[in-house]
């Protein structure tokens, strides 16, 4: 294969029954252009930046040329939304191309691409609003350290969408290290066609978990690696504050990577309860329930493959049970070990469970905001939050400088792990608003250089300063 703009193209998706996806061509845009390049990826991605950047490289990479060796798709898959079945696939999306990296293959991905056979009579576009908001949660979740797909461009495409009002189309250009989701399997099993299934969990065993591909009795093995992925994931997530807005099925990646961000928001005061999703009306996706949707996501993905575990669906059930258990014990594993570390501690030990317990039970009473006790407590200036003012803090504070003391360096760890900035809900909005509404980006621009560096002490004080207005955030979905 060639290398256009430094692409090793290559095709395997095709390689799966032809169930799996249906060739779909992304739409001929009007006027494609960018309006970023995500420069720092295509340098890891090794791209031909300076060739991606002209127009051609725009209409290459947008999918208007280059057919006959990418062919372009759109994926087929199911998925529980809210708790209901549902087949969807790729509605507005195709998957352009796969890029072979030094690091196994990469899906480079369209969003807002327009119709497939899977749009289900909407229009198979995205605003740019929806695109802007991906880019940004991605390179804030990646800058953190949690797993998450990629954005590598995002492209305007010249004309204009109906959604409340008309408004500004995009196309996101997104990187993952595959889109094989809860919900393709569950369509799999759906379809009823075994071999199906059976050539689906082959291929994404070579895409995910090539080490297992010869080993006997993989597919328990292999769900075991994705219930682990799953698990340390929304440890990162509940650990750092990040409410995802929808975990249906369908926007879980067997990969372990953050996947398609919509209504998601980072907390501002510590609330198990938090829901900023606009129709999340039982508050099915809180904050605090992320690791329990993780869960029952992942039983959704037993079910779908019980056939592969054991010929006998008793012992099928019995064994993905009993894999499915252990989320919990790694959940903890993981979030523990995470909250340790924002505390200081190099290694939690189980007497460290109740200073978190504490401390986060004194945020919760205080409403206190989650992101700038711990960039108080990293500082060590505790003011600011009515919390440092009471007593049970200045309890609570006298263990944690005891514990303290076994540690070497609990303050450099610190500001290691309890970023200074986060994009903040109201920031984000305005930004947001500003960028696709007005075609204003500085806001945008300096909030996306911002969360690129969470950990920058030094970070203009507009980004590491704690929103006064805390009226309730509400998100949309909005695409
Ligand atoms: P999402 O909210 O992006 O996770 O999408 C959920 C499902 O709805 C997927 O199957 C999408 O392809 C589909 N979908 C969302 N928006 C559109 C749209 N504007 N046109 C066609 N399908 C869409
Ligand atoms: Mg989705």
């Amino acid at each position: 294969m060639t290398q256009p703009y430094g692409f090793t193209i290559r095709n395997t998706y095709r390689d799966l029954p032809k169930l799996f996806y249906a060739d779909s061509l992304p739409m001929r845009f009007v006027d494609p252009s960018y309006t970023f390049v995500n420069r720092a990826l295509a340098d890891e991605l090794r791209l031909d930046i300076k060739a991606l950047r002209t127009e051609r490289g725009c209409r290459f990479l947008i999918g208007e040329t280059g057919h006959d060796e990418a062919r372009p798709l759109a994926m087929a898959y199911a998925g529980h939304q809210y708790g209901q079945f549902t087949v969807l696939g790729d509605g507005r999306a195709h998957l352009r191309l796969e890029h072979d990296t030094s690091e196994g293959l990469l899906d480079i991905h369209l969003k807002g691409s327009g119709k497939t056979p899977f749009s289900r009579g909407f229009d198979g576009r995205a605003t740019l609003r929806s695109a802007l908001l991906e880019y940004l949660y991605s390179e804030a979740l990646c800058a953190l350290g949690v797993p998450t797909t990629r954005s590598l461009a995002i492209i305007t495409t010249g004309d204009e969408i109906k959604r409340i009002g008309p408004t500004a189309a995009a196309v996101l250009v997104r990187v993952a290290k595959s889109h094989l989701r809860v919900g393709t399997f569950e369509y799999a099993a759906h379809r009823g066609d075994l071999d199906a299934l059976k050539a689906l969990a082959d291929f994404a065993i070579e895409r995910h978990d090539a080490d297992l591909s010869e080993l006997p009795g993989r597919y328990l093995t292999w769900y075991k690696r994705i219930i682990a992925r799953q698990a340390a994931l929304i440890a990162q997530w509940q650990a750092i504050g990040f409410v995802h807005g929808v975990m249906n099925t369908d926007n879980t990646a067997i990969s372990g990577e953050s996947i398609d961000y919509g209504p998601c928001a980072f907390i501002d005061n510590y609330d198990l309860n938090a829901v900023y999703s606009s129709i999340d009306a039982h508050g099915r996706y809180a904050y605090g329930n992320q690791p329990y949707i993780g869960s029952w996501n992942l039983a959704k993905l037993g079910e779908a493959i019980l056939p592969l575990i054991d010929a006998d669906p008793k012992a099928a059930r019995r064994k993905t049970h009993e894999a499915l258990v252990d989320f919990g014990p790694q959940f903890e594993h993981y979030y523990r070990d995470h909250m340790g570390k924002k505390l200081g501690f190099a290694s939690i030990k189980d007497r460290d469970d109740n200073l978190i317990q504490t401390l986060l039970g004194l945020m919760e009473t205080y409403d206190a905001d989650y992101t700038a006790t711990f960039t108080a407590l990293t500082t060590q200036r505790d003011a600011g939050e009515s919390l440092f003012d009471s007593s049970e803090y200045a309890s609570w504070k006298t263990r944690w400088q005891a514990r303290l003391h076994e540690e070497n360096t609990p303050f450099v760890r610190m500001q290691a792990h309890n970023p200074a900035i986060i994009p903040r809900n109201q920031v984000v909005k305005s930004a947001l608003d500003k960028a696709a509404h007005d075609g204003d980006f500085g806001d945008y621009m300096g909030l996306l250089e911002a969360v690129r560096h969470p950990f920058d002490t030094a970070a203009p004080r507009a980004y590491r300063t704690v929103p006064k207005n805390k009226e309730p955030f509400v998100t949309y979905c909005g695409t």
